[in-house]
């Protein structure tokens, strides 16, 4: 017999560790295995948005992470579009904020202290290999090597490969999209603002990013998305073929900055049919809780686990753990962000096969005010919905830029092709 909790989570990443810290503040008893040992490295683009801010901010981790200078606000920056359009721009005074980046090496290891200050069990080092349900007892085994626990409930938030729900056969296909990150050495580097995504044609819905950290290293990645041209097994070239043949990301570097070598990771985008069993839930990026457009994950994942951490402490209230009842976290989870994800996914592929869309919004961005920009801004973070791109400020310009871009970029050449010939 292993020792019997509440619920046991697996993985202590943010979704798992948030996941930990919302259900301890109502005292139920909580294990959190993982099986790395803190500080742990998980590779990712280190940029924070305000959405998730909000839950480090309840958890104190915010302002330790300030105290200690160890996330930068991204104030400035902005993105380049295919034709190599900057559009760049000072968001300091953005009311909805900005987002910041953080080593995960640092930030993960803060969130899963916070769970464990507030009661949460943390065991390090706790791989977790087999998960089996005793219906009879209604109760799950949780073993990791030779150590054995048992839950009444089990959270599964063990990123994007899923490994367990997998096992269980609650999810059944991998992980769709990738993503590199390298981090170039402060100091060795021309790059002037916090934060720029490059929209190279090729790599749409993909891109490329830097952020800037604290410490002025750089986190530069590259993600391919499905939609478009590259698949996974390109991520080597694309990573590689941006740093050396991209003329505007070469220049933001300058020559001579050190770079270590590319690391990459899946990502599970747009959700999973079903997150959630008998006595189960899944977050976090094992229920694919990532942004199909932006491939941004870590707000999803601390906004899933909050949203389980209520489910279960309602079930635990009326002492229902049925898949039935427990189906009210995957609602929550739709209501709160995942209705967002199939028009997401419409946006990218739109932008993979018009990548004109991109050039028309840098054109209209650099002609309008600042205004503008934070509009566009708090869209593409989440803080506002979709439907405000058809508000009259966004939408005409867009529309006219967009119709502009199409004709230039498309039909002017194709006039000019048959003219000649016609000659
Ligand atoms: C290269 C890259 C760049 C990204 N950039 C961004 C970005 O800039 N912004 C953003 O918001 N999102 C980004 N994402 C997505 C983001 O990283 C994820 O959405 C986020 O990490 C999800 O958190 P999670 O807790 O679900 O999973 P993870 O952070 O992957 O945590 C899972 C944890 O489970 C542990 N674990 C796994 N298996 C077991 C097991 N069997 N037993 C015990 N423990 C286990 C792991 O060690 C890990 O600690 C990026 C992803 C990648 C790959």
């Amino acid at each position: 017999m292993g020792d019997l909790y509440d619920v046991a989570i697996v993985g202590a990443g943010p979704a798992g560790a948030t996941c930990a810290w919302y259900l301890a503040q109502h005292d139920i008893e909580v294990l959190l295995l993982e099986k790395a040992k803190f500080p742990r490295d998980k590779f990712c683009g280190d940029a924070v948005i305000p959405r998730a801010q909000r839950h480090l901010q309840r958890m104190g981790v915010l302002q330790q992470l300030i105290d200690a200078g160890e996330c930068l606000f991204t104030t400035s920056g902005g993105f380049v579009s295919p034709t190599g359009i900057e559009c760049l721009s000072d968001s300091a005074e953005n009311p909805s904020g900005t987002p910041m980046s953080v080593k995960r090496i640092i930030m993960d290891e803060r969130i899963a202290r916070a769970a464990q200050s507030v009661g949460a069990e943390l065991v390090e080092e706790a791989a977790v290999d087999k998960v089996v349900f005793d219906e009879r007892a209604g109760r799950w085994a949780v073993r990791s090597g030779s150590r054995r626990f048992e839950a009444r409930v089990l959270v599964l938030a063990d990123g994007a490969q899923s490994k367990l729900a997998r096992s269980l056969g609650i999810v059944q296909d991998g992980p769709q999209a990738i993503c590199s990150r390298a981090f170039v050495d402060g100091g060795t580097h021309d790059f002037e603002t916090d934060g720029i995504c490059y929209m190279e044609r090729d790599l749409l819905p993909g891109y490329a990013a830097i952020f800037r950290h604290p410490n002025d290293e750089l986190n530069y990645c590259a993600y391919i998305i499905p939609g478009g041209k590259a698949v996974p097994s390109d991520l080597k070239a694309i990573h590689y073929g941006l740093l050396e043949n991209n003329p505007i990301l070469r220049r933001h570097l300058g020559s001579g900055y050190q770079i270590e070598p590319m690391r990459g990771a899946w990502l599970r985008l747009g959700g999973i049919p079903k997150s959630y069993g008998d006595s189960l839930l899944i977050v976090g990026d094992a229920a694919g809780h990532i942004d199909p457009l932006t491939g941004e994950g870590i707000q999803f994942a601390m906004e899933g686990a909050e949203r389980a951490a209520e489910t279960l402490v309602e079930a635990f209230r009326v002492g229902r753990f049925d898949e039935r009842f427990l189906s009210a976290y995957q609602d929550a989870c739709h209501r709160e962000f995942a209705h967002k994800f199939p028009l997401a996914r419409k946006a990218s592929e739109l932008m993979a096969r018009y990548p004109e869309l991109v050039d028309s919004m840098a054109r209209v961005a650099n002609e309008r005010d600042d205004e503008f920009f934070f509009a566009w801004a708090d869209i593409m973070m989440g803080e506002a919905p979709w439907s405000h791109f058809l508000k009259p400020k966004l939408a005409l310009p867009l529309a006219a830029a967009s119709i502009r871009e199409l004709v230039t970029q498309r039909l002017l050449p194709l006039g000019q092709r048959v003219l000649p010939g016609r000659a």
